[in-house]
């Protein structure tokens, strides 16, 4: 029996996960299948379903279904509660499917592979949406003093409000103007996708941690760098949260190295 394993998302067919998982599975000698399966907005409960049918064993959600995720899913993690979105499905023996969000503990793993340290320090967080909530919590639990700012600031009192973390709110013109005095920048603004740019200040040699990754983050890295930041890409976030995506659906912790080093091939021949 071959187990049934993907990522739901519309759009889906430029994930990087099926490459990912499909390592992992074929390193570790597993009976299994990773694949993108494209599920429009609205249709994720009917999808689950007709996926429950076949023999799968999980899922990993994107956007949009992230928070569906969570109210379809019969029970979940406290991280998955107070994110209020789930990006990881596990199938229940008991029938159904609990939810997990590896998007904090990966962002906190590729902090600590990078050897970035935030307890006690100024840390200025650009953007209020969905990933943002992963990226404040994880910032708060390693005690950064956190600044949030972004353009819809009602959207970030919200997040501070929904997550009931300690943070200062800003909009994203003085979030920019004083980031300077911050020993990290995590920017969440998915501007990159459309060839935007920020108006940074000169950095000191700071991290200026972009979770978008290839085309998305390459023209604010090329910034950040003429600013003298130090600039560094999601795709460390993204390898680790599958990482512990994958150790929920088979209990094993793969080796993130390799997989990581072959996906930053693929995203530069494609940049
Ligand atoms: P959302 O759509 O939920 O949030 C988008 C954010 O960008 C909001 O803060 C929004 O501000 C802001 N924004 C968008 N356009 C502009 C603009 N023109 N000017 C100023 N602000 C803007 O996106 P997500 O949080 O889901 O994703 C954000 C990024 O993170 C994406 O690039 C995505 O690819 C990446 N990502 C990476 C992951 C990884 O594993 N490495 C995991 C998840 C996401 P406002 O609130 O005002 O609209």
């Amino acid at each position: 029996m071959t187990w049934l394993l993907g990522v739901i998302g519309d759009p889906v067919s430029h994930s990087l996960s099926p490459v990912i998982h499909n390592m992992w599975i074929r390193e570790h000698d597993l009976d299994a299948s990773y694949e993108a399966l494209r599920v429009e907005r609205g249709h994720l409960g009917d999808a689950l379903d007709t996926l429950t049918k076949r023999e799968a064993l999980g899922f990993n959600v994107t956007l949009p279904h992230k928070e569906a995720a969570l109210e379809l899913a019969a029970d979940a993690s406290d991280v998955a509660r107070r994110i209020g979105a789930a990006n990881t499905l596990i199938r229940r023996e008991e029938g159904g499917w609990r939810a997990e969000n590896t998007d904090a503990p990966g962002f906190m793993r590729s902090l600590t592979d990078a050897g970035i340290d935030v307890a006690g320090k100024r840390v200025t967080l650009l953007g209020a949406g969905g990933s943002a909530r992963a990226v404040a919590i994880t910032l708060t639990d390693l005690r950064a003093d956190l600044i949030i700012a972004n353009r819809t600031l009602e959207r970030a009192e919200t997040l501070v409000k929904e997550t009931g973390i300690t943070a200062e709110v800003v909009s994203l013109e003085q979030g920019l103007a004083d980031a300077g005095t911050s020993a990290l920048v995590v920017n969440t603004l998915s501007l990159g996708h459309s060839g935007g740019t920020l108006n940074l200040p000169e950095g000191q040699d700071q991290f200026f941690y972009d979770i978008s990754y290839g085309r998305a983050a390459a023209g604010l890295a090329a910034e950040a760098r003429a600013k003298n930041w130090r600039p560094m890409d999601g795709l460390a976030m993204l390898v680790s949260q599958a990482a512990y995506s994958f150790e929920h659906w088979f209990g094993i912790l793969p080796e993130t190295e390799a997989v990581l080093a072959h996906c930053r091939k693929l995203v530069e021949a494609t940049s």
